[in-house]
């Protein structure tokens, strides 16, 4: 076999424009040929651009997947430290503001479901629940294996990164997606994201597929193809999985930040979390407890997990977890509500109207306050980020508080306050009332 041969049956030619499908043989030559160093990435780079053009069916998608998932570790649960199933996790496709893992995995342990999550950081505009995590005194958001399914068995959820060692062909693939321009291929992109998902030993998957200005697919459409890809591949894999296309044009929540979102987390356990949050905790919630059969229909699962917050049961099995992961949870508490950077300013209404908050040019300040990085060895900022008092929708008057804005120092406002002021837009009218959620799939 010859990388050429399948780079250019990939690509095709005059009387096949599109290629033709790879089989699961080629597949394996070209993925393994290039982890053990025997394919050069020119050859991956042209590759990657005939199925940028070409796609792939779900059945090469789905061998894709598969292929990239062995070339590392895939982390066994069932039978291990006394766990016993269904394993469930939800993947979000990311956003500003998007703390929903975090009240998630406490309220879908709290009904007998095990959570065993592995999560990103942040990159570019959007929050990363580890740097989040990390923001509580103590808590190592770096589990090995066993100790990750010691926490999994103790309190029914665990949050951890990625190792090195799961899916290593994603992180060579992906950095040469990354500057070869073939990041934005759906195919490409599920295997990416599913191949990681697998590995962590989950039997279910839900994906909240985000669209908008602060999302990476940006319209409804492009959403729903990706969320169609991964539902569909993941099936075809032998995991049950359903998804919802959610709203990423303005931020979730009031809070934005590393630890400003931990403390959002609390409150909602506490019962008084933002609408909007609840809102999708609770309806991604109920489809992970009705992929593991804890809950029978909608209502009954949304029941299931607002009973989980009444009774005290999910605060209770977040904060065992903090504990756990070597948080100091009395300090945490006691912060709560008090800690907040030095370096503070209010962001005020420029102007008379109804606002919109865009999600996009919010993350882009965010980066600049300290909430995210641009580049992966950068160091993020515990307590930089915004207050929202005001959200898209609302009227306001000139003067008006809109955000309270916490920076990494006093340098950073210079660059965060004009991207922040481009974020907030005014109108006369009042904008149409958009669904958070807008469709579910199974
Ligand atoms: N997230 C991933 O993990 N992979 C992609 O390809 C895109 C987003």
């Amino acid at each position: 076999m010859r990388a050429v041969d399948i780079i250019m049956k990939k690509r095709g030619s005059i009387l096949n424009p599109h290629g033709s499908s790879l089989t699961k043989d080629e597949i394996n030559f070209l993925i393994n040929g290039y982890v053990s160093g025997e394919i050069p990435d020119y050859q991956i780079s042209s590759w990657l651009m005939a199925v940028y053009f070409n796609g792939m069916t779900f059945e090469e998608t789905a061998t894709l997947t598969d292929v990239m998932l062995h070339s590392g570790d895939v982390i066994e649960l069932e039978g291990i430290n006394g766990l016993t199933g269904p394993f469930v996790d939800k993947h979000s496709t990311g956003g500003v503001g998007d703390k929903i893992s975090l009240p998630l995995a406490p309220v879908v342990a709290a009904n007998g479901v095990s959570v065993p999550m592995m999560s990103g950081r942040a990159l570019g505009h959007t929050g990363g629940t580890l740097d989040k995590l990390d923001s509580i005194t103590g808590y190592t958001s770096r589990l090995e294996n066993d100790a990750f399914r010691k926490v999994l068995a103790e309190c029914g959820f665990a949050m951890t990164g990625q190792t090195k060692k799961v899916v290593p062909a994603d992180r060579l693939l992906y950095a040469l997606r990354d500057v070869t321009g073939t990041v934005e291929s759906i195919p490409l992109i599920t295997a990416s994201i599913l191949s990681k998902k697998v590995a962590e030993g989950s039997d279910a998957l839900v994906f909240d597929v985000k669209y908008g200005t602060g999302a990476f697919m940006k319209t409804p459409e492009a959403a729903e193809g990706l969320a169609n890809s991964l539902v569909k591949t993941a099936q075809a894999m032998g995991k049950k999985s359903a998804a919802l296309i959610t709203n990423m044009n303005t931020p979730l929540g009031n809070k934005i930040g590393n630890f400003l979102e931990i403390e959002e987390t609390i409150e909602c356990l506490q019962g008084n979390g933002p609408k909007d949050v609840m809102e999708l905790t609770y309806a991604l919630g109920t489809l992970m407890l009705m992929l593991a059969g804890k809950a029978s229909t909608n209502i009954d699962g949304i029941q299931k997990c607002q009973s989980a917050i009444t009774s005290g049961k999910a605060l209770e099995l977040f904060l065992k977890n903090v504990e756990l992961q070597g948080g100091n949870v009395n300090k945490l508490m006691a912060d709560v509500g008090k800690r907040r950077s030095q370096y503070r300013c209010d962001f005020k209404a420029k102007q008379d109207g109804f606002i919109n908050i865009d999600a996009f040019k919010t993350g882009l300040a965010g980066v600049s306050l300290g909430v995210g990085r641009n580049r992966t060895d950068e160091d993020v900022c515990a307590d930089a980020g915004f207050i929202l008092q005001k959200h898209t929708g609302d009227y306001v008057k000139a003067g008006d508080l809109i955000a309270e804005v916490y920076g990494k120092n006093e340098e950073c406002f210079s660059q965060a306050l004009p991207v922040f002021e481009s974020a907030v837009t005014y109108s006369k009218t009042k904008p149409e009332e958009k669904p958070l959620i807008l469709k579910e799939l199974r």
